[in-house]
């Protein structure tokens, strides 16, 4: 298909796969892997190889915008100029009687960066609020947390290139296999070729990716802290650490080792639930490599002490000076195509474009200077569940959601319905009508999709690619930048007159000059004709960086890379108890993406987990006399959700599992995973703590 394609990138996960678009006689589009991207070398996954049919199939699009005059009334069919005329007119108003901290934008790892920044810029710059977060909140916040407290900026330090370099892998709290494929395919591949290659899997489920490792460290949930200090303590005992980049390039050891040696490693296995012997094993396979690599996504960041698991974790890279070399470092996985972007443009309540922060008198100065704004307020902004806290309590009158469907997504489903329920004013704005926060919007703008429009995404390691427009968006719909500065500019703000997208990101890369993130010599131009790079792209012909602190100068004042200790090895949840026995873990599977509004109008989709099951260990399921396929009925202190149960020793005693990806709108009606999840989150990151939740189980009725 190389013949007339177009190349673009996949919109699904943070793994930013290369994508070759052609269309065929009858102008629907047809897609395959790029043989040439660096990133997938022409594999695409299951959810990649049918991005055709969420484009060409446009039965569930919006189309029109639609407004409501009161609650009581149903949706209407608006012309644009009637939709944001009323935005404006109510935002204003807001504003006006309640202070620009009543208004707030929810937005999405899914926008573009051009899309980001301009929602950063009209918010922070304009409207004169901070209020304004994304559903990255929920996969990746504590990750941030903890490069900027260990390297000094929310930097990832690795690239896709050293997954070839690297003789040891430690994944934990992700599911590469069916999450992130075509990265463990590159780790697979890698393990073919040299078996000499280790992979150590440390998750409470025995996931596809756990039954590919050489170790499997089953642990219990929320025990990760403790387990990785033993490895720690372990690596310490063994000798099996680089005191010359600890001496020379570290912070903070002494009181690392003093925590780290508190616990035993047979009280360690004792608390995790594995066997003493898989931890020396992990700690020597470890500290025995030459290049290792550790790799985490949400197990890890969606917890009440995220961003301690964190630390914990990144504290085992420098412990064995494993940072900034050929084949190794830390690698969070992200799980949206654009989760990194909107880092970079500061898509987050406390954060400012380009690693600036929020709370710094003089990084907010820079920024207000460049906008040619008075100042950005000092105060943080709602963070993803704190904006809807605020709704339910009043603080917030008005929402603006941005491709996110937080009535599936969030924690405590009942409570943000409520929340919802309790706004003046929801504006929604979106792709599809299957997502169930359309049934709240008092305004729906309808936007455009992929291949719909031309914008920029950063993928997981830094990458930057360029995504052209390559169909015209169905109906009315428009495309988000358009629609933000439409909206920008009958709020009376001048600043939001762009020519065309380009403009924004040139903006955006002038922004970026002189900064450890600087693409301002990486032009659409470069980006069209000589494919993806990885930030910073910081001189004429740069052609971008693979891997950082090879120098071994960190960001941090002293340019030394921080050991952060935990302030807790153990969990912060609410535990189990009599009436609620079992764990909870949510998670997400094979096939499906997010809330389905794109993979669940795809049928070959469905058929990997065509519906919700809760996995549960047949010893518990003995007990409370389940057998396979019976209807259970979940409870927790929050909710309750009915579905069928299948007993499998993938997850273990004690603990179950339930996918978070089924709405009401895809036939689950209030069987939903987040009816059940706490509104708790990480106090330092503010992530919701989705893997761990007290709950009962019960045999509903009989199959
Ligand atoms: Fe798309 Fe991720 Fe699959 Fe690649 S691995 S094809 S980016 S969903």
């Amino acid at each position: 298909m190389t013949q007339n394609s177009q190349k673009s990138t996949c919109s699904y996960c943070g793994v930013g796969c290369g994508i070759l678009v052609k269309k065929d006689a009858n102008d629907k589009v047809m897609v395959e892997g790029d043989p040439d991207h660096p990133v997938n070398r022409g594999m695409l996954c299951s959810k990649g190889r049918n991005l055709h049919y969420v484009v060409n199939d446009t039965s569930d699009r919006l189309l029109h915008p639609q407004m409501r005059w009161s609650r009581s009334h149903p949706l209407e069919q608006v012309s644009w100029d009637t939709a944001l005329d009323r935005a404006a007119q109510v935002f204003k108003s807001v504003i006006k009687q309640h202070g620009p901290d009543s208004v707030g934008f929810y937005v999405s790892g899914q926008c573009l960066t051009e899309e980001y920044y301009i929602a950063n810029k009209l918010v922070k710059g304009f409207l004169g609020t901070n209020n304004i977060d994304t559903n990255s909140r929920l996969c990746m916040s504590s990750a941030v947390v903890g490069y900027k407290k260990t390297f000094g900026e929310d930097s990832v330090p690795i690239a896709y290139a050293d997954i070839e370099l690297a003789d040891c892998f430690l994944i934990t709290g992700a599911n590469p296999a069916w999450c992130h494929p075509i990265l463990f395919r590159r780790i697979e591949q890698h393990k073919e070729k040299k078996p000499d290659v280790k992979i150590i899997v440390i998750d409470p489920r025995r996931t596809d990716s756990a039954m590919y490792a050489d170790l499997h460290l089953q642990l219990i949930p929320g025990t990760d802290i403790i387990l990785y200090n033993a490895i720690g303590r372990r690596l310490l005992e063994r000798g099996l650490i680089d005191k010359e980049f600890i001496n020379n390039h570290t912070e903070g050891f002494a009181s690392y080792k003093e925590q780290v040696t508190k616990t035993s490693l047979k009280e360690a296995a004792r608390l995790c639930g594995v066997p003493l012997n898989d931890i020396k094993k992990a700690a020597d396979l470890i500290g025995l490599s030459k290049a290792f690599i550790s790799m985490w996504a949400m197990g890890l960041n969606q917890s009440v002490v995220g961003t301690n698991k964190n630390f914990a974790l990144l504290n085992l890279s420098l412990i064995t000076g494993q940072v900034g070399k050929p084949g190794s470092g830390p690698f969070s996985l992200t799980g949206q195509p654009n989760a990194m972007g909107g880092r970079e443009v500061g898509g987050m309540a406390n954060l400012l474009a380009v690693h600036k922060d929020l709370m710094n008198p003089e990084h907010r100065r820079e920024v207000a200077q460049f906008w040619g704004v008075d100042e950005i307020s000092p105060k943080p902004g709602y963070t993803a569940t704190e904006m809807f806290e605020a709704l339910e309590t009043g603080k917030l009158k008005a929402i603006w959601i941005i491709c996110t469907n937080p009535a599936v997504s969030l924690p405590d489903l009942l409570r943000v319905e409520k929340a919802l329920k309790n706004a003046r004013f929801v504006v929604v704005q979106d792709i599809s009508n299957k997502a169930d926060t359309l049934e709240y919007a008092d305004l729906v703008l309808p936007a455009a999709g992929w291949l719909e429009k031309e914008g920029t995404m950063t993928n997981s390691e830094r990458r930057i690619s360029y995504l052209p427009k390559l169909v015209e968006a169905p109906g009315e719909a428009r495309p988000d930048v358009e629609i933000l500065c439409d909206f920008a500019k009958r709020m009376g703000f001048k600043a939001f007159n762009y020519y065309n997208t380009e403009e924004i990101y040139q903006e955006y890369c002038a922004m970026t000059k002189g900064t450890h993130i600087d693409i301002s010599f990486l032009n659409y131009d470069r980006l069209k004709t000589e494919g993806t790079f990885q930030w910073p792209v910081n001189e004429y012909r740069h052609p971008g960086t693979a891997r950082l602190f090879e120098d071994k100068k960190f960001y941090t004042p002293s340019q030394k890379a921080i050991f952060n200790i935990p302030y807790t090895i153990t969990n912060r949840s609410i535990m189990p108890s009599e009436s609620f026995p079992l764990i909870l873990t949510t998670g997400r599977v094979r096939d499906q993406w997010h809330t389905m509004t794109k993979t669940g109008k795809v049928s070959r989709l469905k058929t990997h987990y065509p519906k919700p099951v809760l996995e549960i260990n047949p010893s518990d399921a003995f007990v409370l006399n389940i057998r396979e396929g019976y209807i259970v009925e979940v409870s927790s202190e929050n909710g309750s959700v009915r579905v069928k149960a299948t007993l499998t020793d993938n997850v273990r005693k004690g603990v179950v599992f339930l996918p978070m990806h089924w709405g009401k709108k895809l036939g689950q009606n209030l069987n939903r995973a987040n009816n059940l999840t706490q509104n708790m989150v990480d106090p330092q990151s503010k992530e919701p703590d989705f893997k761990f939740t007290a709950v009962r189980v019960e045999n509903y009725k009989k199959k």
